[in-house]
């Protein structure tokens, strides 16, 4: 099996995370990245949760950046954290899409909860205690489709309680809390959903089936019975039909597209490698499959400025809210995520072509059979068909841009 990164066995690549004290954000990143990518390997095999990864991750205080800065996190922003997410995507797409799918959950909290005293709680315990939190929409077999929940939130004075068929939460049996969508009440409409936090103390898990899948497999998601009882404020004041629309589904695509862009990354760093290799004896030619990491890198290329266009696209619209309200805009979102998981499949596939044989093996140092099965799940993670088929009245809708550059 290759290995991404050097490092020593004896201390597991730890002294990989040294870093100055006050580093930035992105140096600290960096540092998790290096030990990520030093047992990515490791992970994949046990299919075991990259414990190594998320404990760097702590240490250097990265779970609580989104909090606000009075609340003691780092008031950072969605630019930072994909790009912490891309970091960590080229050393280990699982480490790194655990960190996205925390993220996710913290940009919903923070910018839906703030009014209220027990969230403002809760963020503050998250930055100082660098609690992980895992995601729950995924509810019996209604697969991808978010925008409704069976289980309903049962009210009992100021408690509720929820017990909900959640048949993939990822990293559920290592998170330190859930935040899942739920019916409002059991009078409620399936699309009439709220999103509600509930911290390990709250809940208990029966683990109803487990995760032995092709690619991502230290995202170790499994499925389980959920059953929670907290309190009526952990419930965010915002309907999850808002949320959905202003962050979470912004949110999730850039974060998900920033992760799958580093793992198309780590494939055309490990193709470029193979292709120096190659001509390393003086006078050795340029391999014939050279053209595939020309290839590869311009699809990543492109990969990489459609990520950043959809950011620009987020921060514009976060300052403006009138223009979020654009259909034009909904649509840009919703397509980044099928967009960006074809061309990094594409980008990783041409990386393997310029690797043959020495990229599908196994046992090569320029493998790529980890970076393949990783990026396999990103068409099916809310699948492409599904959110094609929704845009499908939108774009009927919405005219056909008149400008090259808006
Ligand atoms: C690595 C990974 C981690 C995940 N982690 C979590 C997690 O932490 N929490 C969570 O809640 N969920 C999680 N999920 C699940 C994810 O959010 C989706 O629920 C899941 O990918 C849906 O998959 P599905 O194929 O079962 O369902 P569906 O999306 O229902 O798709 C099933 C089939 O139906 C087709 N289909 C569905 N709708 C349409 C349509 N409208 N038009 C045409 N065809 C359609 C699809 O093409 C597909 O073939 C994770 C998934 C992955 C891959």
């Amino acid at each position: 099996m290759a290995t991404e990164n050097t490092g020593s066995a004896e201390n597991g690549g730890a002294e990989l995370e040294s870093v100055a004290e006050g580093a930035g954000i992105l140096e600290r990143a960096k540092a998790v990245a290096e030990v990520a990518g030093y047992h990515a390997d490791s992970v994949d095999r046990g299919a075991r949760f990259p414990i190594e990864a998320l404990t760097a991750a702590r240490r250097q205080r990265l779970l609580g950046v989104l909090v606000p800065t009075d609340l003691g996190g780092e008031s950072s922003n969605i630019r930072e954290v994909a790009e912490i997410c891309f970091l960590l995507g080229r050393g280990c797409a699982s480490a790194a899409m655990i960190f996205a799918m925390h993220q996710i959950k913290m940009a919903c909290l923070i910018r839906h909860g703030w009014g209220n005293r027990w969230q403002r709680t809760l963020q503050r315990r998250i930055a100082s205690e660098q609690l992980l939190l895992a995601s729950s929409t995924t509810e019996g077999t209604g697969g991808g489709n978010v925008r409704a929940s069976e289980a309903p939130i049962r009210s009992d004075g100021n408690h509720i309680t929820l017990e909900r068929a959640a048949s993939v939460i990822s990293y559920g049996a290592n998170a330190d809390g859930i935040v899942t969508t739920a019916r409002r009440s059991e009078a409620s409409a399936p699309s009439d959903q709220v999103l509600v936090v509930f911290t390990k103390d709250n809940y208990s898990l029966e683990q109803t089936n487990s995760w032995d899948a092709l690619g991502m497999r230290g995202t170790c998601s499994a499925g389980f019975l959920l059953r929670a009882r907290g309190e009526a404020d952990q419930v965010i004041p915002n309907s999850y039909e808002l949320i959905h629309k202003l962050t979470m589904v912004p949110v999730a695509h850039l974060l998900w597209s920033s992760v799958w862009t580093g793992i198309a990354a780590g494939a055309v760093q490990r193709a470029r490698a193979f292709v120096r290799n190659a001509m390393r004896s003086p006078g050795a030619p340029l391999p014939p499959a050279a053209s595939h990491l020309t290839r590869a890198r311009a699809s990543l290329d492109s990969l990489r400025a459609r990520v950043h266009a959809g950011i620009a696209l987020f921060e514009q619209n976060t300052a403006n809210p009138e223009l979020r309200d654009s259909i034009g805009s909904d649509i840009a979102m919703n397509l980044l995520k099928v967009e960006t998981s074809e061309m990094a499949l594409t980008t990783v596939m041409s990386a393997l072509r310029a690797c043959g044989l020495s990229g599908y093996r196994n046992d090569s140092e320029f493998s790529l059979s980890r970076h393949i099965r990783d990026i396999l799940s990103s068409p099916i993670m809310i699948n492409n068909d599904r959110i094609i088929s929704n845009s499908g009245a939108s774009v009927l809708l919405n005219e056909v841009p008149d400008r090259l550059i808006d």
